[in-house]
């Protein structure tokens, strides 16, 4: 069955060439996640911030994309899997 959460998918724009909380405060990342709802950029869960997981806390849509160059991969926070 295809993951409910991709209806929720929208034509976005990135947000920042990094990730865009990072950037604000000066901190390090280690991969990027694109929201794929509003074009926010964050860092992965493997980074010390792990901004993309605060921002599907904070605003619910949970299907990102890999923002890495040469990886398209999507996936969905609440399933925690690639869909
Ligand atoms: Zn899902
Ligand atoms: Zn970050
Ligand atoms: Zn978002």
């Amino acid at each position: 069955m295809p993951d409910p959460h991709l209806s929720e998918i929208r034509d976005v724009e990135p947000s920042a060439d990094g990730c865009e909380d990072c950037l604000k405060i000066g901190g390090e990342w280690l991969h990027l996640r694109l929201c794929l709802s509003c074009g926010h950029v964050g860092c992965c869960d493997s980074s010390p911030h792990k901004h993309a997981r605060q921002h599907f806390h904070r605003t619910k849509p949970p299907i990102i994309q890999s923002f890495e160059p040469g990886e398209d991969w999507r996936g969905c926070f609440v399933d925690e899997a690639e869909v």
